[in-house]
């Protein structure tokens, strides 16, 4: 049974600065995010929000080399 917990964070996504590495994808543990089959004008997959169980640990934001990801704590 999947109880429908409130977010705690919201996750910003500047995909124009995305390269689309994944490191935001593959570290994060709670299966949030997934790298999109679109592409963002400078042709990079870039991530998208899948689940709502964020837990604002900032891992995908500080694992970003190019500051695409931001995390606010609601
Ligand atoms: S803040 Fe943490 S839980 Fe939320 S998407 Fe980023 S890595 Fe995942
Ligand atoms: S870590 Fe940053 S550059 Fe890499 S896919 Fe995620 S948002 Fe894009």
């Amino acid at each position: 049974m999947s109880k429908d917990k409130k977010p705690k964070s919201k996750i910003f996504i500047n995909k124009e600065f995305c390269k689309g590495c994944g490191f935001c994808v593959e570290f994060c543990k709670k299966g949030v995010l997934v790298l999109s089959n679109s592409y963002c004008d400078s042709g990079y997959h870039f991530p998208e929000v899948i689940k709502n169980n964020c837990v604002g640990c900032y891992t995908c934001e500080i694992v970003c080399p190019d500051f695409a990801i931001k995390v606010e704590k609601l």
